[in-house]
């Protein structure tokens, strides 16, 4: 009985209708829960409308891939809500010949997204089993142009710096000074900042020479970025 349910439900995965369901659902993604609220950046809706982020979160949470909100992705962490990875991308202003650097791999979506506009993603993740699933996950969909490491974010990855534009998917207390020394002059860092379970704010840190400027975008909540001990 267990086993005929199992596979009905396996069968029914793979049936075409419900990959169509898939693609109606990030449809209305897009439109509703992105363009309606302001996002207008083509190259940001694009990548949105083509990465298919049900691949992106454990199979029980599928059905939820596209909600408005976070989804669990496991050892405590979350995939973060379309909108506000439609907001920081569309913030990070990605062209096609960029470098840039994530800090907070995930589930690899956020990466996808990016990868899907410019040259060149680095992504670290400190959470050596979420960095395995997302860099197979990421190889197995061919995204060559994106690299996976293990690792703690706060250091940046100082071998590919300077970089067009750093998003960091995990709320720090401060901003990791090396992330700052990272980025290219003109270069742009969306991060949030505060207490970790706290609300925190999203901060676009912009570096025109020797000048830092710093704008509060709005309240977030992100899982925090914590360091290896
Ligand atoms: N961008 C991800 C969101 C993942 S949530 C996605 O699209 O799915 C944030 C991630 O940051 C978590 O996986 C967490 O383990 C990771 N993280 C927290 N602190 C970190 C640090 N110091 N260095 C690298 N990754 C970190």
């Amino acid at each position: 009985m267990k086993a005929l349910l199992i596979f009905l439900l396996l069968a029914l995965n793979m049936h075409p209708a419900v990959a169509q369901n898939y693609d109606r659902m990030r449809e209305n993604m897009v439109r509703r829960q992105i363009r309606n609220r302001g996002i207008d950046h083509k190259p940001t809706l694009e990548a949105m409308l083509s990465v298919e982020r049900h691949l992106f979160v454990p199979a029980g949470q599928q059905a939820r891939a596209y909600d408005d909100g976070p989804v669990p992705i496991g050892y405590g962490q979350t995939i973060s809500q379309p909108y506000i990875v439609a907001y920081m991308t569309q913030l990070a202003d990605p062209k096609p010949g960029d470098r840039v650097l994530e800090i907070g791999a995930g589930s690899g979506y956020q990466a996808a997204v990016l990868g899907e506009i410019v040259e060149q993603v680095y992504t670290i993740e400190i959470i050596p089993e979420l960095a395995a699933r997302a860099r197979g996950l990421l190889r197995e969909l061919g995204y060559d142009n994106i690299e996976v490491l293990t690792g703690d974010g706060y250091y940046g990855l100082e071998k590919h710096a300077p970089y067009d534009a750093i998003v960091v998917t995990a709320a720090a207390e401060y901003i990791p000074p090396p992330l700052i020394a990272q980025l290219k002059d003109g270069g742009k860092m969306i991060i949030p900042v505060g207490s970790p379970f706290l609300v925190q704010t999203l901060m676009l840190i912009e570096k025109k020479g020797e000048r830092i400027t710093t704008t509060n975008l709005m309240p977030v909540r992100f899982v925090p970025f914590t360091r290896r001990n």
